[in-house]
């Protein structure tokens, strides 16, 4: 996982972590985050869990504190719903036990994003460009829906049925590559224009992590900058 103390644009290979599932950093430097229960203890309930995403984003995190249930009001929550985005009420606390982190997988299941209300979410995929593309979709139909209530007036949603249908013509994996790849250049001009090279680490995962055939979990971080993820590692991400 990321380093702690760092903003997911700034992480490098140089800021990445291979944490076991007792959290010892076994590969890396700089802090861990505390709350890496929420990603070891889904990386072992999930067996197609290739990567887990935790942020503390604010429109997500408001709509869940506020009650509301996630609704297809546009496209990206037809990403998650149906079924609706579980919620993990059991605390609003850091996730910093092994306990509590198997309390917000099973609240996760198969889903691929789950509320942890009054503090955040966590989104899962088969790999880490999926469940980061879903956090970015999370955050948008949270942004989208709190819009749609601004307007005073009877919104309306997909049902389920076309809701689903929407998810298959819009969400398909190769969209979820484009999205991914769409990101990437977006970091990349806005390294560009701030002069750093920061994307580094995000531009390999792009272009080498598809390949699931060399999918090995905990092999430990690969010293070659060419492949820093070594797209074997459960990579993951954590969010300030
Ligand atoms: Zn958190």
């Amino acid at each position: 996982m990321k380093a702690s103390g760092w903003g997911l644009e700034e992480i490098t290979p140089e800021r990445v972590q291979l944490v076991s599932p007792s959290g010892e950093v076994l590969q890396g430097t700089g802090g861990r985050h505390s709350e890496y229960p929420i990603h070891t203890e889904i990386m072992a309930a999930r067996a197609d869990g290739g990567g887990v995403v935790h942020t503390h984003s604010p429109y997500a995190v408001a709509l869940a504190a506020a009650g509301q249930p996630l609704l297809p009001v546009s496209h990206a929550a037809t990403y998650f719903v149906p079924p609706e985005v579980p919620r993990f009420t059991d605390t609003a606390d850091l996730i910093l036990t092994s306990d509590l982190g198997k309390r917000v997988a099973a609240s996760l299941g198969s889903a691929s994003a789950v509320f942890l209300v009054n503090h955040g979410i966590v989104t899962a995929g088969p790999t880490l460009q999926v469940a980061t593309v879903a956090a970015v979709l999370l955050e948008r139909a949270a942004h989208q829906q709190w819009i749609t209530h601004g307007f005073r007036s009877w919104p309306t949603w997909s049902d389920a049925p076309e809701a689903l249908s929407k998810r298959d013509h819009i969400y398909h994996p190769q969209a979820l590559d484009q999205v991914w790849n769409y990101l990437v250049r977006r970091l990349e001009r806005l390294s560009h224009a701030h002069g750093s090279g920061l994307t580094s680490t995000t531009r390999t995962l792009a272009g080498g992590c598809h390949d699931r055939a060399v999918t090995t979990r905990g092999r430990g971080l690969p010293s070659s900058r060419a492949d820093p993820m070594g797209c074997g590692v459960p990579i993951l991400c954590h969010g300030l």
